[in-house]
C-alpha cells in the first residue's frame, strides 16, 4: 500500500516479528505510517524505494545489525538528513554509544512502553522537519543575499579578527577562503578617498557603539570601483562594553548606475551633455550666493541661433542635431572651465543656450565673451560635407545691477536677446529696462507661430459670398484664423510675420486641404455645391509644384476643381509674368477658379486681365465702406464693374455692411457681395448651421433683394412720367 504523503512514514525494522507488529500498531494508533523491514537488508531496500521521514532500527538482528544498517543508509540519497531511532537492549551502555557512532540520532531502550515510544518518535519527526525548515530558510538567504549581492561579517573585538561570508570577501575584492582576517586586511581595497571616513566610523563605534550606516568605493583589481554600502552595530559585554561588531556589507554598484543614470537625465541635455535648465538654475543659484557674500559680479549671456531652423528644415533633424552639438562645443570653448567656479554652458531646449559668467570684474568683460561667441559661432558648420553658416543672436544680464535672481536675469537676457532679433540679429546687446516690449512680443509670436501647425492651432473660418438677388449662397471665402495662448489671432497679426519666415507655404497648403475637405463635406451632405476660396500669397502661388498641389488636394480630398477657388493679390500677378501664366494654364487645366482679391488697390491694368484666364475680380473693401457717401469710391466702383462686364468677369464686392451698400451696388450691376451685413466669417460648424437652415427655410429675408431691382424701376418710371 502506498503510504498517503499527509502521514509521516516509519521505517520499522526488527527481526523479531511479534516485537515489529506490537511496536507497528502503536505508531499507527498514533497517526503514522508504519513500513516492516525484517532485516537490515531488507531495510536499506525499503529506503532506497520510498524515503521514511523517520527509522527505528532494531540494534541487534541477525546478518546485518542496526548498526551496519545505520552506517549504509546514511550513505543513501537522503539518508543523511533522515533521523533513526536505534532500538538497544536494556542499559547496553556500550550499544548507545556505538549507535552514535554509526550515525543514529537516538536511541531507544526497548521495552513495553509503547506510548513513551510514540511520543520519542514524534518528537524526533518534529525536530527532523524544524531542522528541514531551518535549512531551506538558511538557502533562501543565502541565494536573497546573492541575489542582493549582501555580505555578512562579525568582527570579534577582544581577538580583533573578522570573519567575512563569501559575499562580503568578494564585495571587499578578497578571494574565498574561511580564513579570520584582519580589519587591515579586509579594508584594504577600500577607495583611499573614502578610507578616512570608514575607519572613523569604526574607531565611534568601538568606543561609542554608535551604529555605522554608510557608503564608500572599493577599488576593483581591474581598477574598476564598486560601490558598498556597509552597516554594523556593536554587542556589548555585560559592563556595556563593544565586544562584537556585526554588520553587513552590501554590494550597491548597479544602484549607483542607475542613479546616476537618473541625476545625468534629469540634468543634463541629452543631446549636447550640456547642464539643461534645471541644472543651470541650480549652479546659477549657488554662484548667486557666493556673489553677494563676497560683493561679486555675474553675467548671464543668451544664446539664440539664428538660421538654425533653416538647418533643420532643408537638411533635416540630423544635420540640425550635430549644428547643436558643434554650438555646444564652440560655446564651452569660449568660456572657463574646470574647477568649481567655472563658466557654466547650459541649453535650454530647441536652439536656445545660456551662458553663466562667474568672474566678472567689469562689464565690458562679459560683452567681449559675447563678441567671442558670435565670431565663434560665424564660422562655417561643416555638415555632410556641406558648409552651412549660421549666427546668433545673444542678449546680456548683468548681477546685481539687472537682478538679483536666476528667473529675473534670465528674462533680461532674454529680452535683451529678443531686441537684437527685432533689429536684424547676429549681434549681442546688453539689457536695458527700456527695451522695447513690442519687440519681444513679436519675437515671442514668431516663435510659436513655428508650433501652430503641430499644436493643431490653425482654423478656418468661412464668410458667406452672397448673390444678392436670391440670398443663396453660391460660395464661401476660407479665412484662417489662429488660436493662441486663448485668444483667436486675426490673420492681419500673423499672416505678415508666417509670410515673411516662409511659414506662409505650409499654412496654406493645409489650408487649401482643409477647406477643399470642409467643401467636398458639405457637397456630400446635400448642402452644396458650395464653392470655397482660398487666400493663397504670390510668394506661395508661384512656387514650382503648386499646381501639382492643389492636384493631389482635389485627388484627396474628392472635390471638383470648379468648386475651389483661389486668391491672388493684383500685384502678384504682374511679379513673375511667365511662371504665373504656366500656373494658370495648370490650375485652368482642373477647372479650378481663379479670383483678384483686393482689386482696385494695386496695378490694375486691363492689359494683363486680358492676358491672364481670371474668373472674378474682387472689389477691395476700402472702395465699398463708403460708396453711398464719397462719390469717387462710387465713380470707381462702377468702373470696375463695368469693366468687368465687358471683360466677361465675375465681380463680387467685400466688406458689404449696410444694406444701402447693397443696394447701390446692386444698381451698379454687382450681384455677389460679401460681407457683415450677411454674415461675419463663421467657424465650420456655425458655417454647416446657416447652410443647413438655408436649404430648410430658405435665405433670411433680410439677403434678398430680388425686388428691389423691381421698385427700383418702378420709382424710376415713376419718376420719368412725372418729369414727362
Ligand atoms: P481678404 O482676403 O481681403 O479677406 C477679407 C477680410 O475682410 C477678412 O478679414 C474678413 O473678415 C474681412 N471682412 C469681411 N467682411 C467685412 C465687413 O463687412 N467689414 C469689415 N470691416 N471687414 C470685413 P480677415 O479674416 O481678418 O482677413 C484679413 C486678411 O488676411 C485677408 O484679407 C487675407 O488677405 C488674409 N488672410 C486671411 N486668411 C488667409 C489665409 O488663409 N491665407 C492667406 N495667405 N491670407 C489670409
Ligand atoms: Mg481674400
Ligand atoms: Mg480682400
Amino acid at each position: 500500500m502506498q503510504p498517503s504523503p499527509a502521514t509521516d512514514l516509519v521505517l520499522l525494522v526488527d527481526d523479531d516479528p511479534v516485537a515489529r507488529m506490537l511496536t507497528a500498531s502503536v505508531l499507527t494508533q498514533n497517526g503514522m505510517t508504519v513500513r516492516e523491514a525484517g532485516s537490515g537488508s531488507e531495510a536499506l531496500a525499503a529506503f532506497r524505494e520510498h524515503l521514511p521521514d523517520c527509522v527505528l532500527l532494531d540494534a541487534l538482528m541477525p546478518g546485518m545489525d542496526g548498526f551496519a544498517a545505520c552506517e549504509a543508509l546514511r550513505h543513501l540519497p537522503g539518508g543523511s538528513q533522515v533521523p533513526v531511532l536505534m532500538l538497544t537492549g536494556l542499559e547496553d551502555e556500550e550499544s548507545i554509544a556505538r549507535a552514535y557512532e554509526a550515525g543514529a540520532t537516538d536511541f531507544f531502550v526497548k521495552s513495553s512502553q509503547w506510548t513513551l515510544l510514540a511520543q520519542r518518535t514524534r518528537y524526533l519527526l518534529r525536530a527532523s522537519r524544524m531542522r528541514q525548515e531551518l535549512e531551506q530558510s538558511r538557502a533562501t538567504l543565502a541565494k536573497a543575499q546573492r541575489i542582493a549581492r549582501l555580505g555578512t561579517w562579525e568582527w570579534n573585538l577582544p581577538s580583533d579578527r573578522v570573519s567575512a561570508c563569501g559575499i562580503c570577501r568578494a564585495i571587499f575584492g578578497l578571494p574565498p577562503s574561511s580564513e579570520l582576517l584582519t580589519t587591515e586586511k579586509l579594508l584594504y581595497r577600500v577607495d583611499p578617498a573614502d578610507f578616512p571616513r570608514l575607519r572613523d566610523a569604526l574607531m565611534r563605534l568601538k568606543s561609542g557603539a554608535i551604529p555605522i550606516n554608510m557608503e564608500f568605493r572599493v577599488r576593483g583589481e581591474q581598477g574598476q570601483n564598486y560601490h558598498v554600502h556597509l552597516e554594523a552595530e556593536a554587542e556589548c559585554d555585560s559592563a556595556g562594553r563593544a565586544a562584537l561588531i556585526v554588520g553587513t556589507a552590501q554590494d550597491i554598484t548597479q544602484r549607483k548606475l542607475a542613479e546616476e543614470q537618473i541625476k545625468a537625465l534629469a540634468n543634463y541635455d541629452n543631446l549636447t551633455g550640456l547642464p539643461n535648465r534645471r541644472l543651470f538654475s541650480e549652479r546659477f543659484n549657488a554662484a548667486i550666493e557666493v556673489a553677494r557674500l563676497h560683493s561679486g559680479r555675474l553675467a548671464a549671456l543668451f544664446v539664440d541661433l539664428d538660421r538654425f531652423k533653416q538647418i533643420n528644415d532643408t537638411q533635416g533633424h540630423s544635420a540640425g542635431d550635430s549644428v547643436l552639438c558643434e554650438v555646444a562645443e564652440r560655446l564651452n570653448r569660449c568660456v572657463r572651465g574646470g574647477n568649481d567656479e567655472a563658466d557654466v554652458v547650459a541649453r535650454l531646449g530647441g536652439d536656445e543656450f545660456v551662458v553663466l559668467l562667474t568672474q566678472v570684474a567689469e562689464p565690458q568683460q562679459a560683452h567681449r565673451v559675447a563678441e567671442r561667441i558670435l565670431v565663434a559661432l560665424r564660422k562655417p558648420f561643416n555638415i555632410n560635407g556641406h558648409e552651412n553658416f549660421i549666427s546668433a543672436s545673444v542678449g546680456l544680464a548683468h548681477y546685481p545691477e539687472d537682478g538679483l535672481d536666476v528667473d529675473s536675469l534670465l528674462r533680461n537676457a532674454d529680452a535683451a536677446m529678443y531686441s537684437v532679433k527685432a533689429q536684424g540679429r547676429n549681434d549681442v546687446r546688453a539689457y536695458r529696462p527700456e527695451l522695447n516690449l513690442a519687440d519681444r512680443q513679436r519675437w515671442e509670436m514668431e516663435r510659436d507661430l513655428h508650433k501652430a501647425l503641430e499644436r493643431e492651432e490653425l482654423e478656418l473660418h468661412y464668410q458667406p459670398q452672397v448673390d444678392a438677388r436670391t440670398g443663396l449662397i453660391p460660395g464661401v471665402e476660407a479665412l484662417m484664423r489662429w488660436n493662441h495662448n486663448g485668444r483667436t489671432v486675426p490673420p492681419n497679426e500673423f499672416i505678415p510675420i508666417a509670410e515673411e519666415n516662409g511659414l506662409i507655404v505650409p499654412f496654406g497648403e493645409w489650408a487649401l486641404d482643409a477647406s477643399a475637405r470642409q467643401a467636398s463635406a458639405w457637397l456630400r451632405q446635400g448642402l452644396g455645391p458650395v464653392r470655397v476660396s482660398v487666400n493663397i500669397p504670390g510668394s506661395h502661388f508661384q512656387k514650382p509644384g503648386f499646381v501639382e498641389l492643389v492636384r493631389r488636394v482635389l485627388e484627396r480630398t474628392g472635390l471638383p476643381g470648379h468648386l475651389l477657388e483661389i486668391e491672388i493679390t493684383e500685384t502678384m500677378l504682374v511679379q513673375d509674368i511667365a511662371t504665373t501664366l504656366v500656373t494658370l494654364k495648370g490650375l485652368q487645366e482642373m477647372n479650378v477658379r481663379m479670383s483678384i482679391d483686393d482689386f482696385g488697390t494695386g496695378y490694375s491694368s486691363l492689359s494683363y486681365l486680358q492676358r491672364f484666364d481670371i474668373d472674378q475680380l474682387k472689389i477691395d473693401r476700402s472702395f465699398v465702406t463708403d460708396i453711398d457717401t464719397d462719390g469717387g469710391n462710387d465713380t470707381i466702383t462702377a468702373a470696375i464693374i463695368a469693366m468687368a462686364a465687358a471683360l466677361k468677369l465675375e465681380v463680387i464686392a467685400e466688406g458689404v455692411e449696410t444694406r444701402e451698400q447693397v443696394q447701390l451696388l446692386q444698381r451698379r450691376g454687382c450681384q455677389m457681395m460679401q460681407g457683415y451685413y450677411f454674415s461675419r466669417p463663421l467657424a465650420a460648424a456655425k458655417m454647416t448651421a446657416l447652410l443647413v437652415e438655408v436649404l430648410k427655410n430658405g435665405p433670411p429675408m433680410a439677403w434678398r433683394f430680388s425686388d428691389v431691382g423691381k421698385v427700383l424701376t418702378l420709382v424710376s418710371g415713376l419718376r420719368l412720367a412725372s418729369n414727362g
